[in-house]
This record gives structure tokens, sequence and C-alpha cells, in this order.
């Protein structure tokens, strides 16, 4: 089985072909950060002219570069939700014209879920499995007990562990994003500061990272002040800890709880290296259940993982009209709510 996805949800321009929900025959990504930098973040009007100037040329490539014709794929994948609304209409038009020109059924596919299938990239994820969402827009563990079965065990209240790099990387003037670049610096860097790990004690998943955030802000402005320098890569290092931490934590209790046979990370944060390499550790005190972290070329946006959602979607028959609609605030559900 041969789909094509469409990925515009957010600042990436993407369209991939994949078959079987686990081979990339092609994956054309175009980003547009470089528009978005000197804003310190995305504006929604400059990256939906992107998606608009962009699309066709990456369905050029990502046609070309598989070697595949419309006549022998099976069907049209779309992200339709979460994201900026102006970027997603662009992703769905194309997807929805490509369709009908070539009389192929549209897959309507949960970016989120797109994230946790690319694991699949790795090695076919094993159920029931945990997964740890982290992005620039969500921070979630999410129970499977099956393919395209999720359950919301405990999210962010506040800011997404993404957005609190970024937010950091502000403060400091790096460009956004800026988690590649705290990443970098970090291990460069000592844990010289003590930041707060939040609702370390709570008895919950849920995660909060704005009292961190307000932390970094603090030291920093406070060390301004009195006219302190502050090194950047110690900060960097302590503010990582931190975040880290939170996440390992609740991953702890997650695993403890609930007996998985794998453990999926997902999401632009899982590129982290620190992170990764914890949980390796971690998961090596839970013999039984498999590490399965996305390969680190696909944590970030990409139409791949669309194509490896949708084919979840497509096994079970899950297809659209063209009434197909965005939907911003799309998320998968609460357990127990
Ligand atoms: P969402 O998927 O929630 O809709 P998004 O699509 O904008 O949000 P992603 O593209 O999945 O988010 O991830 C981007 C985020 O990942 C940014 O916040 C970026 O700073 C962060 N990120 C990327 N690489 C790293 C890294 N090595 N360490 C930490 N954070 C990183
Ligand atoms: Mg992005
Ligand atoms: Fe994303």
């Amino acid at each position: 089985t041969k789909i094509i996805a469409f990925e515009s949800s957010a600042d990436e321009t993407s369209v991939a072909i994949v078959e079987d929900g686990h081979i990339v025959l092609s994956n054309a990504v175009a980003t547009q950060i470089n528009s978005h930098q000197r804003f310190g973040g995305i504006v929604p009007e400059v990256a939906s002219r992107h998606h608009i100037e962009w699309i066709t040329r990456v369905l050029d490539d990502a046609l070309d570069a598989a070697q595949v014709r419309p006549e022998d794929l099976d069907g049209v994948a779309v992200t339709y939700g979460p994201g900026l609304v102006g970027s997603l209409l662009v992703g769905l038009m194309g997807a929805k014209t490509f369709a009908l020109a070539h009389d192929l059924p549209i897959i309507p596919v949960n970016h989120l879920a797109g994230h946790i299938a690319a694991a699949n990239f790795n090695v076919p994820i094993i159920y029931p499995a945990l997964a740890l969402m982290v992005s620039g827009g969500h921070t979630e563990l999410v129970l499977m007990t099956s393919e395209n079965n999720f359950a919301v065990l405990g999210e962010t209240r506040d800011d997404a562990a993404g957005e609190s790099f970024d937010k950091v990387g502000r403060l400091l003037k790096l460009p956004y994003p800026a988690g590649k670049t705290i990443d970098e610096m970090a291990h460069r860097g000592q844990a010289t500061i003590k930041f707060p790990t939040a609702m370390a004690h709570e008895d919950n998943y849920d995660f909060s990272f704005s009292g961190l955030k307000s932390a970094v802000i603090n030291y920093v402005h406070h060390a301004e002040q009195k006219g302190e320098t502050i090194d950047h890569n110690n900060l960097a290092t302590s503010f990582q800890n931190a975040v880290v931490d939170a996440l390992i934590g609740r991953t702890r209790k997650a695993l403890k709880d609930y007996d998985v046979k794998s453990f999926v990370l997902a999401g632009g944060v899982a590129a982290n290296r620190q992170l990764r390499d914890e949980l390796d550790v971690l998961l090596s005190q839970f013999p039984k259940t498999t590490f399965i972290p996305v390969p680190r070329e696909y944590t970030g946006d990409n139409a791949a993982m669309i194509g490896a959602a949708g084919y979840w979607n497509f096994k079970q028959h899950i297809f659209a009209g063209l009434d197909l609609n965005t939907n911003p605030g799309l998320d998968f559900e609460l357990l127990n709510k």
C-alpha cells in the first residue's frame, strides 16, 4: 500500500510517499524557519503564504524522489489538525486537489498521531505502548492499547516542553526555534544552577513548565541587575536538566503503573540528546519494555510521519470526503475524563 501524505500544520511544508506505513519512499520538506526567526516565533500570515508558494514544488519533489506515479498510489493522507488554521488549509487543499485529480481516497490524520507513528520507522511499535509526545505545542503521556488507539494519561498544564526551550532561547537571544541550540550548549556546560523540577511530588502524570521558565527569567534578570555575567552554557545545562528531570519523573511513574511492551519517544523535543540518553538508562530498569525513540531525522514535522499514521487509518477504512475541514484544536481524549 502506497500513501502520499501532506503536512503543513506549522512552518514546514512537506509531502512524502510511504509504503505500508513504515517504508519511506520519499520525504520532501521545505522549512520556513528563516522567515520567522526575526519575529522569534511563527507568524501565521507569513506561514500560510509560504505554504502556498512551496506546496506544488514539494509535491513534485516527493513524486520525483520516490519514482512513483499517481496511479501507483492508494490514498492521500493529510494533517487536518492540530495546528494553525491558515497553514493547515493549504495542505488540506493540496491533498483534496490531488485526490480529486487522481481519484484517490482522502485519509484524515491527527498530527500528534503522526509524531507517534514515526516510531515505526525505527522498529514496529509493540502494544500496549506508552508514548511520550514532546513537541513545540504539546507534552503528553499517551497510552496505546493498539494501533490508532490513544488515551492521554497526563499532559502539560501550561507551556509545552519545546515551548519552554524556545522561550528560554528567546531570553538568551538565540535563533528560533532554540531547542537544538540549547541542546548543544547544554552539552558544553555544567549544571551549576538548581532550578525547581515542577510538580515533582504530585500524584499524577501532568507536567508544568511555566514555573521553570519564570525561574530562569528571574535568574537572568537578577544577575543583570547585579551586573554579573552568566555562563550561558551552564544556564542551558541547568535548565535542560530541570526539563528532562520532569519528563523522566512522570515517565517513570507511568512505566511503573502501566505494564507496557514498548515505550515510544516522539515529537520535536525527542531529538534532545540528554532526554534520549536518560530515557535509555530509565528503560534499562524495565527490561520487558522496548524503548522505541522516533529516529532523530523524523522527530520534527514531516509528511512521512503523516503517511505512517495514515496507513493505520487506511487499514481501518477511516476516510474523509472533499468536505473535510481543519480542526486546529484537535487532540487525543483524556483517560477517565
Ligand atoms: P506540535 O507538534 O505540538 O503541533 P510543533 O509541530 O511546532 O508542535 P515540533 O515540530 O514537533 O513542534 O517540534 C518543534 C519543537 O522541538 C520546538 O519547540 C524546538 O525547539 C524543539 N526541539 C527541536 N530539537 C530539539 C532538541 N534537540 N532539544 C530540545 N528541543 C528541541
Ligand atoms: Mg516546526
Ligand atoms: Fe509537530
